[in-house]
């Protein structure tokens, strides 16, 4: 080991430091009151030319880093989607960090390669899919719909885009619904595809908002007789803004008729399946081809882990792997190479914070506190409700739901809105964020932190009210 500091002293002070933060977070602002710049304002110029003592590091990292913080581990973090770090996650990555193992094949870190293996499939179970199913941990969902969209890409290429590329080509069509995330757009551009080929279907009526699958037909239809080559269909479970959910089951029946490949994108909803009451949200999500849900949200896996499924695994490595001569691995026959399942070649190991996580809480008590969430927002959505100067914007999907506050004296309430939600998040008790809805800014509310709370919850509805009354 490296002599120049005291690796078992600051590893113990350190474990002591995060012991006492996730003990005190709660007492923090969520959001903390900087403004841009003064962070960077605290750190030098340059890199240092010789070693400093550890000492000075950590007073640095005291005085500085934490103030300038958003605590996404704080117990009233109810914005974007919650992102957890649950203990005993966070001891397996102090763990994998010292064996700093790159995991892209089974011989370069065999016990990674098969903890995976079986991690994977330990939350196959959890989710309740069957064992056609197959898969790998990705960094994150965007990382995973684009390896979908890239297999839908070459499906429909006959496997003939990574050599050829997509000069000539006929242009192939994804499709959504109007509501999804924005990473699928993303991976549109990144495969070469195109925004303009990403065609996105209205969508049905509310508390789901989900796509209009006879939208969908017709689209397929009319893009086919206007010469172009449908690929692939988006199927959308909880989405961002405001829990949208599509008919999976319906949607996966389109795409069987039509011969397309169907990845679904349940990044946060995906960890509630744990939970057998959940799972008609998804129902059929076993016809799908390709399936994102990301344990590193909801679930309490330390972020990055993407849990990426897919029913026909040889479809994904034929679409991703690549083998030059100094990676392959001879006479193994039989093992997986993870790197051939993704665009990361080098790998973290992350099933050994998967496989902390289930040991430690076990599912029962994971179940337990996903029901909690779900329990806890629908309760302050009905509180909100029975509120006469608040409207509730979308019902609860799950654990989230959208409000605004409306004083009824004809002000524009979509910039009384904004200023609603800065002023609860300057509070500091709670931290939201808004979105737009049906044209208009709404105000979302969402449960998920690991250790929240019912009393946290009477806190968001206490932070609300009187934010809201203040402001007048
Ligand atoms: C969070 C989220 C994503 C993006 O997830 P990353 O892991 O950050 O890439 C995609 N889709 C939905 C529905 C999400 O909620």
């Amino acid at each position: 080991m490296s002599e120049d500091f005291d690796f078992r002293k600051w590893s113990h002070k350190a474990a002591d430091w995060s012991a006492d933060y996730l003990n005190t977070v709660g007492d923090r602002d969520v959001r903390p009151k900087v403004k841009p710049g003064a962070i960077a304002a605290q750190i030098g110029n340059t890199p240092p030319e010789t070693g400093e003592s550890m000492d000075a590091i950590f007073k640095d990292f005291e005085n500085i880093i934490p103030d300038g913080m958003t605590h996404w581990q704080h117990p009233r973090f109810f914005a974007y989607f919650q992102s957890n770090a649950a203990p005993a996650a966070q001891l397996a990555e102090q763990l994998a960090t010292a064996f700093a193992s790159q995991c892209m094949l089974w011989q370069t870190s065999p016990a990674a390669t098969e903890l995976e293996i079986k991690m994977v499939d330990w939350l196959r179970q959890a989710v309740g899919l069957p064992d056609t199913f197959k898969g790998s941990f990705q960094d994150t969902a965007s990382s995973a719909t684009l390896c979908a969209i890239l297999t839908m890409r070459e499906i429909a290429l006959g496997f003939t885009g990574n050599k050829e590329g997509l000069f000539g080509k006929k242009p192939l069509r994804v499709y959504a619904s109007s509501r999804t995330h924005s990473s699928i757009d993303k991976a549109m551009w990144i495969s070469g595809l195109g925004q303009d080929n990403l065609v996105k279907i209205p969508t049905g009526p509310a508390p789901l908002f989900a796509m209009d699958a006879d939208a969908l037909k017709l689209a397929i239809a009319s893009d086919k007789a206007a010469g172009f080559q449908p690929a692939g269909i988006i199927i959308c479970v909880g989405g961002t803004s405001i829990g949208a959910t599509d008919n999976v089951a319906e949607v996966c029946a389109v795409a069987r008729e039509e011969g397309l490949y169907t990845h679904l994108d349940a990044a946060w909803a995906g960890s509630a399946m744990i939970c057998e009451e959940y799972r008609h949200l998804w129902r059929g999500a076993e016809m799908a081809d390709s399936i994102v849900l990301n344990p590193h949200k909801w679930l309490g896996v330390a972020m990055e882990c993407s849990l990426h499924l897919v029913r026909e695994p040889e479809l994904l490595v034929r679409t991703m792997a690549i083998q030059p001569e100094y990676l392959k691995t001879h006479g193994k026959d039989g093992i997986v190479n993870f790197s051939e399942w993704s665009v990361q070649l080098g790998r973290r190991f992350r099933a050994l914070k998967v496989w902390f996580l289930l040991r430690t809480y076990g599912l029962d008590g994971l179940r337990q506190r996903i029901r909690n969430h779900v329990n806890w927002a629908e309760g302050l959505c009905e509180k909100l409700r029975n509120e006469p100067q608040f409207e509730i914007a979308t019902d609860p999907v799950l654990s989230l739901f959208s409000f605004r506050h409306n004083p009824q004296d004809g002000r524009d309430l979509d910039a009384h809105n904004v200023a609603l939600v800065n002023a609860i998040n300057d509070d500091g008790r709670i931290y939201l964020t808004q979105s737009a809805h049906d044209g208009m800014t709404i105000i979302r509310f969402v449960a998920g932190q690991f250790d929240m709370k019912a009393e946290d919850a009477e806190i968001a509805f206490e932070a609300i009210t009187e934010v809201a009354q203040q402001l007048g």
